[in-house]
């Protein structure tokens, strides 16, 4: 399998002004693009990897040669969060449906699932991402996760904040400083702006 930038789906100024056109440009053709030339580079002669689709990928880390897993873990992650990360994105949508009624039911109300998202990107030290996820026991979780680690290569090592990811927000400096510099607090808060809360609840009631 040759992975390949997927599209965005709108343009690099749609989510204006949350997150500015250039950040977004180079995010995407450049950041993202090159986890994909090295994950594409790192398992082209690993029979077992090179086959897989992305979530099948990183779910499979165990089967990477040791002196390349952490290369595949990083670079493999980042190509799948980055892709979740971009359909998510849309402005003017609003919670609702069967996601809307399990974070109320979670987290008593969407503004307190806010707060308690917004505390959880804000205590996270350096780079990585906050999620919210869906547990295999059915509930709903907000956890982060250190560099491009995704929540389904957990499994094995950190079954406590394991889950399938329903909302994903990069936290890496390079998301947000040529716009926002050090204030990652109006990032974060940028953020509810443009959730894709259709996408969202598709990802969420294809799980349950
Ligand atoms: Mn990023």
């Amino acid at each position: 399998m040759n992975y390949t930038l997927p599209p965005l789906g709108y343009k690099y100024e749609a989510l204006e002004p949350y997150i500015d056109e250039h950040t977004m440009f180079i995010h995407h053709t450049k950041h993202h693009q090159s986890y994909i030339n090295n994950i594409n580079e790192a398992i082209k002669d690993i029979p077992q990897l090179n086959k897989l689709n992305i979530y099948d990928l990183i779910q499979s880390l165990d089967e990477a040669p040791s002196n390349k897993k952490i290369f595949i873990q990083n670079n493999a992650g980042g190509h799948i969060n980055h892709s979740i990360f971009w359909i998510g994105l849309k402005k003017g949508t609003l919670p609702y449906g069967d996601l809307k009624l399990a974070i109320e039911k979670e987290f008593n109300s969407i503004e307190n699932f806010k707060k308690i998202f917004e505390m959880q990107a804000m205590q996270h030290f350096g780079s990585g991402w906050v999620w919210l996820i869906l547990k295999p026991c059915g509930t709903l979780s907000i956890i982060s996760t250190i560099n491009q680690d995704n929540p389904l290569m957990y499994k094995n090592t950190h079954p406590d904040i394991y889950g399938y990811p329903i909302i994903g927000l990069d936290i890496w400096e390079h998301a947000y400083y040529l716009k926002y510099e050090n204030r990652r607090h109006e990032y974060i808060n940028a953020f509810w702006s443009i959730i894709n809360w259709h996408e969202a609840n598709e990802r969420f009631i294809q799980q349950i």
